[in-house]
């Protein structure tokens, strides 16, 4: 007897998405929606600031990633979403109907309301906003005057860029950075020694941390602090907070006041059986980092649960695993946070390098390995194995010439 092909909608083709379209049988008919064309490396964009890396470096062709799964690539925005009638709706006006849904939207840069944050200041979450930002600090350094910067956000993304931000252009007289941090310290989702370490890294740069230190509005010409100090900025980068798509409301799987999707430890969603939801948009009950690591692993247990769905079979719960964190500090150093462990080694940065080239050059369509046949299965231990610098060992570590042990527990 001949089977129909059960028809499955992915919403969002990076991390998370294109994990479970790879993840799932050709049995399926699968269906890849996202407005951009290609897959973007989000881990390295920083190094844009630079020039260390290029745009065409971070980007993978996603129709042709899509085409090799033996899936469907439809280059376009979804723009209505009913999960419980199983349609939905893009902006190019296609309709599509589906037996099951993926959605992997992940997030939006958010300025929190501040007045002026989303007019003045510049996000750095896409290749595109990273190259934009490239050029600003190349026209401000060309101009040769005095070169005001401030960082909005001490986390991860504001040190990377800072650091790569010190790596080009530390030695171009009248610079100044400002880093403005609404927490306690820098860093704050990571160990308390990493702060210290940082100013210190810092202490014989024109660098300023201001931690604890709320803003209340951005202009053309400046911060405006919550106490009332101004602060001179020819560049604001803004790289605090997330925002949550609009989709996740529109469609329901976000009911207010929650603003992600919540799921059950299935990656099912709360509101809508047919409906699977991965990635950065997903509000497990238990809240999980919003990094590649569990996008990737979520990835692989929705194409998982929804083939079990479809087969009427029960589903498996997600488990994350608790994976180490490297930070790059442009060419000053490189933190590989484990727990409570912080090493520190500017040669660290090779095994940040290692994770992304490894990655991209199996991923990369056309790839040796993505022509063999089973390639999906082979493929996706290279997702996984990626996704965190499992490349390095503490044994590694000991044989590393500058090696620090920032904190060890
Ligand atoms: C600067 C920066 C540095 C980072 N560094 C690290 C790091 O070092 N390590 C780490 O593990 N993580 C890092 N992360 C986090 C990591 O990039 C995210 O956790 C990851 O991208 C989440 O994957 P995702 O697939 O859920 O979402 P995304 O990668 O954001 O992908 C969402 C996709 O959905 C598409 N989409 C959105 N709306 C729609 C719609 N309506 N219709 C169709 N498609 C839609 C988008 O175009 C996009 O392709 C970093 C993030 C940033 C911004």
């Amino acid at each position: 007897m001949k089977h129909t092909r059960r028809q499955i909608a992915i919403i969002g083709g990076n991390f998370a998405g294109l994990t479970a379209a790879i993840r799932l049988s050709r049995r399926h008919a699968v269906t890849v929606i996202d407005p951009s064309a290609h897959f973007e490396w989000m881990p390295n964009i920083h190094e844009i600031l630079s020039s260390v890396k290029t745009p065409q470096g971070l980007r993978l062709d996603r129709a042709a990633i899509v085409d090799q799964a033996g899936h469907r690539f439809l280059q376009d925005r979804v723009t209505e979403l009913h999960p419980h009638t199983r349609r939905l709706r893009t902006a190019g006006g296609q309709d599509l109907s589906f037996d099951a849904c993926i959605v992997a939207v992940g997030a939006l840069w958010n300025t929190h309301g501040i007045p002026g944050g989303e007019r003045h200041a510049l996000p750095c979450r896409s290749i595109a906003d990273a190259v934009a930002v490239e050029q600003r600090l190349r026209a401000l350094v060309q101009k040769g005057r005095q070169m005001h910067i401030v960082i909005v956000g001490g986390g991860i993304s504001g040190i990377e860029a800072l650091g790569e931000i010190m790596r080009r252009y530390r030695d171009v007289a009248g610079l100044s950075i400002e880093v403005v941090e609404a927490g306690g310290r820098l860093l704050p989702a990571l160990p308390q020694a990493l702060d210290a370490d940082l100013r210190r890294a810092c202490q014989s740069h024109p660098v300023l941390f201001r931690t604890g230190t709320a803003i209340a509005s951005v202009s053309a010409k400046g911060v405006h602090l919550a106490d009332g100090t101004r602060l001179r900025s020819d560049l604001t980068l803004w790289t605090a907070g997330l925002a949550a798509p609009a989709l996740l409301q529109q469609s329901g799987l976000a009911r207010p006041p929650q603003v992600w999707a919540d799921v059950h430890q299935t990656l099912q969603s709360r509101h809508a059986r047919s409906t699977f939801v991965i990635g950065d948009c997903a509000q497990l009950p238990r809240a999980v980092a919003k990094q590649a690591y569990n996008a990737i692993d979520m990835g692989e247990l929705a194409a998982i649960n929804v083939s079990r769905f479809l087969a009427g079979a029960p589903l498996k719960p997600y488990q994350p695993t608790r994976k180490p964190v490297l930070v790059a500090f442009g060419d000053l150093d490189t933190y590989l946070v484990a727990g409570r462990t912080v090493l520190a080694s500017q040669a660290l940065a090779g095994a940040k390098e290692g994770v992304f080239q490894l990655f991209m050059s199996q991923m990369a369509p056309g790839s040796v390995l993505q022509s063999l046949p089973a390639a999906g299965g082979r493929l996706w231990q290279s997702w996984r194995r990626l996704a965190w610098p499992q490349l390095l060992s503490l044994a590694d570590f000991r044989k590393l010439p500058d090696r620090r042990v920032v904190r060890m527990l």
